[in-house]
């Protein structure tokens, strides 16, 4: 799953390059200056403004990662690329959005 936080000025999604299960595991408050080059502001945020959200798209990733693998083993190597990306993305999307509600509701 991936943890974001809301852009105060521009609603943009920060996602944050933490590994944290619980909102308990990460700071009370802190600073995040925004991605956006239009904005760019520095915000200061509460763990309460984090929200998860379960990484849906490895399913679509994974086939697209197996795609391009394909691009270059040929053929067969699509073909092996697509069922390893879907394979991947259909064991992690359930325990995922789990811990992602899981991380929403836990306070
Ligand atoms: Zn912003």
């Amino acid at each position: 799953m991936k943890l974001y936080i809301k852009c105060d000025s521009c609603d943009q999604k920060i996602y944050l390059s933490t590994q944290a299960r619980h909102k308990s595991e990460l700071p009370e408050k802190f600073k995040l200056s925004c991605p956006n080059n239009v904005c760019k502001k520095e915000h200061e945020y509460k763990r309460e403004d984090v929200i998860a959200e379960p990484s849906n798209g490895t399913g679509a990733g994974g086939a697209v990662v197996g795609g391009l693998l394909g691009l270059v083993g040929g053929p067969l190597g699509l073909i092996i690329g697509a069922i390893i990306g879907g394979v991947i993305g259909a064991s992690t999307d359930q325990s995922d959005s789990e811990a992602a509600n899981k991380f929403n509701s836990g306070g």
